[in-house]
């Protein structure tokens, strides 16, 4: 079980003091987080440690799931798409099955007496309607919320409008027409967890040749949950660029999170993609230690994402040392510095020609690695994290 000052050695020891001393105030207040799962996504990794430090400072942290059938989770699947920007029909039924959910939960969540509730996402955000409200609510959204479906956004915003504040990740997803107070917190990684712990070189090698994959050519990897906004085939197709220029195998990694539905069937279809290729290894297991091991084990790490919330696997890879190639949009250009740590991208042709540029380029690839560390622990870890939710509950709380 790991405590803040267990992170002394990597943040410094001021730091850590500093975290203490401010969350006093809130020793003893009650707070709960609300999402709809343990695993899978940037959402429950987070909440995996923040959860846990927040109730080491003396905040005492609940975690609450959403328990839904498929049917909510497929609703709850194309609002996170249209909040991106898809269409969506949004029929009474889809209404009906989103709000009897939330309200069934409410019956058994037992939260009404917490001084604070967060709400993370869409999926739990009508579980206010069923409340009489005794304290702030905040929605957290970690969802790129720049170009959301017009339609959708007006039925969601009932709801989000009884909210005392808004969460969101960087300051253009803040939203004009959203009256309550906003406040940008960007995400993190705990750099102690098994997905980002420091792990020798031959338990790398080891660890990743169980799973098929030999050190004996350069590695590319995308970690990512199988979405069509990751755009798994864009790093496929351009992997087919990049292997006439450098020998290299590809690794796609991903697992699937119990509120994404649609994950099977893209996973299926990359299976027949790919299907005949020896230098492209698809894997589809939960596994944090093989994350790390992988992300350590790659030359390059790829997140050629077409929309992004933030992208966790950006931060976890740059901790590695790795530069990272990555789709320019959503969250990904705060984290990566064009030329200094990684490229951003636009394009199939962009994402082969600066894998192959960096492959050809170890040095080069060496100081991006170690840029992208620094920046990660300047401004990315999950002390830093709990420090702006320490604020944020002060001032929400006036503590
Ligand atoms: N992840 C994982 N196993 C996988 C694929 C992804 O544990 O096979 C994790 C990944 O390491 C990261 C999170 O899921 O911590 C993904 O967060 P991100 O913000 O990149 O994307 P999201 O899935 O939330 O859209």
């Amino acid at each position: 079980m790991r405590s803040l000052n267990d992170y002394k050695g990597i943040t410094g020891e001021k730091e850590v003091q500093k975290i203490y001393e401010e969350s006093s105030p809130l020793e003893n207040k009650h707070v709960e987080h609300i999402n709809s799962t343990f695993y899978g996504g940037g959402v429950a990794e987070i909440l995996s440690s923040l959860v846990l430090l927040m109730n080491d400072v003396g905040i005492t942290t609940g975690w609450r799931l959403l328990k839904g059938h498929p049917d909510f989770f497929n609703a709850t699947k194309r609002f996170h798409n249209a909040l991106q920007g898809s269409s969506i029909v949004l029929g009474e039924n889809t209404k009906k099955i989103y709000l009897e959910t939330n309200e069934t939960n409410s019956i058994f969540m037992h939260i009404g007496l917490a001084d604070a509730i967060i709400v993370h996402d869409p999926h739990p955000l009508p579980l206010i309607n069923f409340y009489e409200k005794k304290q702030p609510w905040i929605w957290r959204c970690h969802i790129d919320l720049s170009n959301p479906n017009p339609g959708l956004w007006e039925y969601l915003k009932q709801f989000i409008l009884k909210y005392d504040s808004a969460i969101v990740s960087i300051e253009k997803y803040k939203k004009q027409d959203l009256t309550l107070p906003h406040y940008i917190i960007p995400p993190s990684i705990d750099p102690l967890t098994n997905k980002n712990k420091l792990i020798p070189d031959y338990v790398v090698k080891k660890y990743i040749s169980k799973f098929g994959i030999d050190s004996d050519k350069p590695i590319i990897s995308q970690i990512s949950r199988f979405d069509k906004w990751k755009d798994p085939l864009g790093v496929i197709k351009a992997f087919e660029i990049i292997q006439k220029e450098v020998d290299c195998k590809l690794v796609l990694l991903g697992s699937m999170a119990t509120d994404d539905p649609e994950g099977h069937i893209i996973f299926e279809n990359l299976l027949k993609k790919v299907k005949g290729n020896p230098n492209i290894h698809l894997i589809n297991h939960a596994d944090d230690f093989l994350v790390n091991c992988l992300q350590r084990a790659s030359d390059i790490v790829i997140q050629k994402s077409i929309k992004e919330g933030f992208g966790l696997t950006v931060t976890e890879a740059l901790w590695k040392g790795k530069p990272v190639v990555a789709g320019n949009v959503g969250g990904i250009p705060l984290q990566l510095i064009d030329g200094k740590n990684g490229y951003l991208v636009n394009s199939i042709r962009e994402c082969a020609d600066r894998t192959v540029n960096l492959l050809k380029n170890p040095k080069l690839r060496e100081e991006m690695g170690k840029f992208g560390v620094e920046h990660v622990r300047r401004n990315f870890l999950i002390t830093r994290h709990l420090m702006d939710y320490i604020r944020l509950l002060k001032d929400q709380l006036k503590a």
